[in-house]
């Protein structure tokens, strides 16, 4: 992967705010490519959002875009999931570690009116793309995932859509960047003024999730938007294909599978509900009847950082001191390596992704 050249150029020193997949992986981008480094968080690295998260690297869903939705988010999804081979196999040979990285193919069923024409709009959509896919009949969905019911009325196979253990990968990347001599650590503390950072560093990056909007002068922050998920032990006969069927998913990793998740724009306590959680369970068991019997692993709640258009903010605050990458709201795993190298490629001057210029924090700069 060319990305990984050290930069002749001094060393910039950089203060990144916020330690979930988006800071670190920005971390470890910006140190491979020359610049020092050191991370703040207000909490245990990699447990925000990013620990919380189901992992899909899911570009063809953005397909079927809602109003409202950026016009280049598509794009943008597609461009960071190119990326994630060699993100996966740069990490994993940096660190020794697996993330349980599996490029794809996912399934998007239907099994009600619902999400009979839920398929129809992305196959649609998908259709004016250039992701591929493929219509299943419910005998060839069989086929490939034995363990779900035969209730299944249509199928997609999206080969552009795989998934991740998001955990495993922040361990990775947390791992990665306490490896790099470039970076000087991760501190435990709360941020809350920039501009002393200001004088310490060269450049300060607001990587905080959906906290970042009490650090962004003259920028509407991030909405949260709380998920409830769950997740049930792996067993042998049971799935391996990520399946979505309308806003459900089931997302299963080498020792669990999770099943997600609730949409609860304003909620940013971490407390589950049992009926949210029990109703979720019973919707994945009606696609996949073995998931019933299963006892529940974990059930947790996260909260993504949301701007009004469901896409990122990222680009320069004030004269080219302080950035920000955040409001990755549903996707920020699969967005984080391509967020990286547009963030890495801004602060140390080089080249960058013409994609970056429809994602800046202007369109939500306060009072314009
Ligand atoms: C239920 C759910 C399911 C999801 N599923 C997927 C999925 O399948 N695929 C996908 O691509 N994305 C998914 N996402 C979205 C993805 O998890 C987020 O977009 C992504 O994790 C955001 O990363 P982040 O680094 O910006 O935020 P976070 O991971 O939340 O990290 C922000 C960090 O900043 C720290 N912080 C906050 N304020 C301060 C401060 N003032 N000073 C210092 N530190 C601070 C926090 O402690 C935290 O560690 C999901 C999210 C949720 C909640």
């Amino acid at each position: 992967m060319t990305r990984f050249t050290s930069s002749s150029r001094s060393s910039p020193r950089i203060a990144i705010v916020g330690s979930g997949v988006i800071g670190l992986s920005c971390a470890w981008f910006l140190s491979r490519d020359g610049a020092s480094v050191t991370l703040f968080d207000a909490a245990e690295p990699g447990r925000g959002a990013s620990w919380a998260a189901a992992g899909m690297i899911a570009p063809a869903f953005e397909a079927a875009m809602a109003k409202g939705v950026h016009p280049d988010l598509l794009e943008f999804c597609i461009a960071s999931a190119e990326l994630w081979p060699d993100f996966v196999t740069e990490l994993e040979a940096s660190t020794g570690r697996t993330v349980g990285y599996v490029p794809g193919p996912s399934l998007a069923v239907s099994c009600d009116a619902d999400s009979d024409l839920e398929l129809t709009w992305l196959a649609a959509a998908l259709r004016q793309s250039d992701l591929p896919f493929s219509t299943l009949l419910p005998s060839e969905v069989g086929a490939i995932e034995p363990a779900l019911t035969s209730e299944i009325s249509g199928a997609l196979q999206l080969a552009s859509d795989g998934h991740v253990d998001n955990r495993l990968l922040v361990e990775a990347l947390i791992a990665a960047v306490r490896k790099s001599e470039r970076v000087e650590g991760i501190f435990s503390k709360r941020i809350s003024d920039i501009d002393a950072l200001k004088r310490d560093y060269d450049y300060v990056l607001i990587t905080a999730g959906w906290q970042s909007g009490d650090l962004l002068n003259g920028v509407k922050g991030p909405l949260p938007v709380g998920g409830q998920l769950l997740s049930l032990p792996q067993t042998e006969q049971c799935l391996t294909t990520t399946i979505r069927c309308g806003d459900l998913y089931i997302a299963p990793k080498t020792d669990r599978i999770i099943i997600g998740a609730s949409v609860e724009p304003g909620k940013v306590s971490r407390e589950t509900s049992s009926e949210i959680i029990a109703a979720l369970h019973d919707r994945a068991a009606h696609i996949c009847p073995d998931l019933r019997g299963l006892p529940m692993l974990e059930n947790w709640a996260g909260v993504r950082p949301a701007m009004p258009d469901h896409a990122p903010v990222i680009g320069c605050l004030d004269q080219g001191t302080v950035f920000v990458a955040t409001g990755h709201y549903r996707n920020g795993i699969l967005l984080s390596p391509k967020t990286a190298e547009m963030v890495s490629d801004m602060i140390l001057g080089n080249k960058v992704s013409t994609l970056v210029q429809n994602f800046t924090p202007d369109r939500f700069k306060i009072g314009v």
